[in-house]
């Protein structure tokens, strides 16, 4: 029994109220992007048509109303992360976006030949390249925490690698391509311990679970708006604030600066310092409307929900004939990751589009992971809020079907 209105929940998002391939949609792709409630797709309507403007730099009413309207979202975030403030929350992109600002502003920064940057090896691809780019640059060393046989970091094996040359530890607090969650509280106290810093990939944790920056104690934390149903194209870096302070900006324009003359320039503080330029306004407030919803319902009771699901699900997974599933580690949220024997992933993909299920079927941009495992792809159904018993019913009869 759900512990939500799970009906009202799924009525608030018009894309599930499709057939697709003459079938009810059934959305399991929630890893790869989530779907939008009204609440948020009327949030950005109602932004333009009675707020657009660009914020913070005319007199006119509604630049104040735009600019009130970005400022509130940013004040939900610093919520809905528990930052201390909300000049800890920058406005981005995305995941990908933020941790290629930290490796080029702090990284470029302080990191020096020889220093060794951890990363684990359950990490998406946009928590590897770029610090791989920055180590190429700079003569930096990369080193992996292994996983275990059930997609786990390995506790001893990271302690093993943490040394006075270790400046930086960046790791997923959830794995999207397995839904291992990872012991963030302890891999982070573990690097603090030896003096290096920390940045959690929090991308497939926020609509899962609920995130505490502070009790975490990371140093940055990224997430990416469209994975809590909010838009594209907005997503968050989490810093603390006198680090963000000390970071060199990384783009440079409007916005960031307090003063320029040809020929010197002096900078804002954080936030506006990484925040060059016109930002995606209309999106931060969607974002700000996207945590509304899931704080309404509650992270506690949506982790609980899944956590159930995942469970129901991986029980009935198991009982599919030449089923592997990869990534069996006690503690996961969200994501479900197999192999069928007889079968090329993207058969499987595509025989359940044919019923209107959407998976991902693929590497999930996590090609090292997937390999420890000894494939190159997996399916990957993924679970959010709206989904049913009934989706995962569907999904396990579909398998059995496959020819
Ligand atoms: N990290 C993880 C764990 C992810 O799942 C993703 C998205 N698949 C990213 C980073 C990158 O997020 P984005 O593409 O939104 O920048």
């Amino acid at each position: 029994q759900p512990p939500f209105d799970l009906n009202k929940v799924r009525a608030d998002f018009p894309i599930l109220q499709q057939q697709v391939n003459g079938h009810p949609l059934i959305w399991l792709d929630n890893a790869a992007t989530t779907q939008k409630p009204r609440q948020v797709i009327d949030r950005i309507s109602q932004f333009y048509e009675t707020e657009n403007s660009n914020i913070h730099r005319a007199a006119h009413e509604l630049a104040a109303r735009a600019t009130d309207a970005y400022e509130g979202a940013r004040k939900k975030v610093q919520g809905f992360l528990n930052a201390a403030s909300v000049n800890e929350i920058v406005f981005v992109r995305g995941s990908t976006e933020a941790i290629n600002l930290v490796a080029q502003s702090w990284g470029d920064q302080h990191l020096k030949a020889g220093d060794e940057i951890i990363v684990s090896h359950l990490e998406h691809h946009a928590n590897i390249v770029p610090w791989q780019q920055l180590a190429a640059k700079k003569g930096l060393v990369l080193r992996v925490i292994p996983a275990d046989d059930d997609g786990q970091v390995i506790l001893e094996e990271y302690a093993k690698l943490l040394s006075p040359k270790t400046k930086l530890v960046s790791f997923t607090q959830v794995s999207n391509a397995l839904g291992t969650v990872t012991p963030a509280t302890k891999i982070t106290a573990m690097a603090h311990a030896i003096g290096a810093k920390v940045l959690i990939d929090g991308a497939q944790a926020v609509s899962h679970k609920r995130v505490n920056v502070q009790e975490l104690d990371c140093d940055w934390y990224v997430f990416s708006g469209h994975k809590v149903f909010g838009p594209t194209g907005i997503g968050v870096l989490y810093g603390k604030e006198a680090l963000l302070n000390e970071m060199q900006p990384w783009q440079g324009g409007g916005n960031m600066i307090r003063e320029v003359t040809f020929e010197h320039t002096t900078y804002q503080q954080a936030p506006a310092r990484f925040e060059a330029g016109t930002g995606n306004i209309a999106d931060a407030v969607g974002l700000g409307a996207a945590i509304d919803y899931v704080s309404a319902i509650g992270l506690e009771l949506i982790d609980q929900y899944e956590h159930n699901l995942l469970h129901y699900a991986t029980g009935l997974l198991k009982q599919v004939k030449g089923l592997r599933l990869i990534g069996t580690a006690a503690d996961k949220a969200g994501v479900l990751s197999f192999v069928l024997e007889g079968f090329k992933t993207e058969e499987v993909g595509a025989w359940l589009n044919k019923q209107g299920i959407a998976v991902r079927s693929g590497h999930h941009c996590a090609q090292p992971i997937l390999r420890r495992f000894g494939v190159e792809s997996t399916v990957r159904p993924s679970l959010a809020l709206y989904n049913t018993c009934a989706d995962v019913d569907t999904l396990v009869q579909a398998l059995q079907q496959i020819h």
